[in-house]
């Protein structure tokens, strides 16, 4: 019998076991195919959201869907732009309709408590308005009682823990794409997925407060990293895995577990 926290690890049995006798939680990645740079591959935010949501639910006990893997168009300014080769998109409609129709699917598997782990910057609000348009149709159909909660792994990394990682400045989670944050995540989780000779140590990306369309491709630095990686760490991941991890399972404890922790 398979023991995992990862759905689509177990056999349908031993799924439909856990989620009637475990607490009833349902996390779903929500990731990207997006260029992190020359050091990192295409799937860095499915492989961290993932995770994160793996840490989660051995934390307070509760199962991970399979992950969305292809993200909101990434920008300019949080992700490098859609114009980068390999950065391979969907359109908002199409994230809208699929965590519209994952949060209807596990409705009608008789799943009450969800959370959206984000791992791509662009995708929040889409995620977002997926599920309030599937828990309007439901409260039509007569189920009041589903709760979703939504969260961006990121936002979980206190302020005491941006200061004792990023002792030269923090340059903001919005350019945070590519760099020390989702570069140490990944030393610590898959070292074997970054190349750490191929780390271009720049300055943090110049963009304008706005955005214009078409995107002018010269405004995104050639590395397509909006910061640099060069004091990303496997301790450093190590930390924020665990610092993230304490951070969301206090919230969902609070939201779906009536504990509160604050
Ligand atoms: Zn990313
Ligand atoms: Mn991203």
């Amino acid at each position: 019998m398979p023991n995992s926290v990862f759905m689509e690890d177990l056999d349908a049995f031993t799924y439909r076991r856990q989620l009637a006798e475990g607490n009833g939680v349902v996390l779903i990645p929500a990731g990207s195919i997006e260029q992190h740079g020359p050091h990192m591959p295409l799937n860095v935010d499915v492989l961290l959201s993932r995770a994160m949501s793996g840490s989660l639910a051995e934390a307070i006990g509760a199962l991970v869907a399979a992950p969305i893997v292809y993200g909101y168009k990434s920008q300019q300014r949080s992700g490098g732009g859609n114009h980068l080769h390999g950065t391979t998109s969907l359109d908002a409609a199409t994230i809208i309709a699929i965590s519209k129709n994952l949060t209807l699917e596990l409705a009608r598997q008789g799943v009450r408590k969800i959370a959206f782990v984000n791992g791509h910057y662009e995708n929040y609000q889409f995620l977002y308005e997926g599920v309030d348009l599937a828990l309007r149709e439901l409260r039509l159909g007569g189920v009041e009682d589903m709760k979703v909660v939504l969260l961006s792994y990121w936002d979980f990394i206190d302020e005491a823990t941006i200061a004792e990682l990023y002792p030269n400045g923090f340059p903001g989670w919005d350019v945070e794409h590519g760099g020390v944050l989702e570069t140490s995540l990944m030393l610590h989780l898959h070292p074997g997925k970054v190349d750490v000779d191929r780390i271009a140590d720049l300055p943090p990306a110049r963009l304008p407060n706005y955005d214009v369309l078409p995107v002018r491709p010269e405004l995104t630095p050639d590395s397509g990293c909006l910061s640099s990686a060069a004091d990303a760490t496997a301790d450093k991941g190590e930390i924020l895995l665990k610092r993230a991890t304490a951070g969301m399972a206090a919230a969902l404890e609070t939201e779906f577990l009536g504990l509160d922790q604050r």
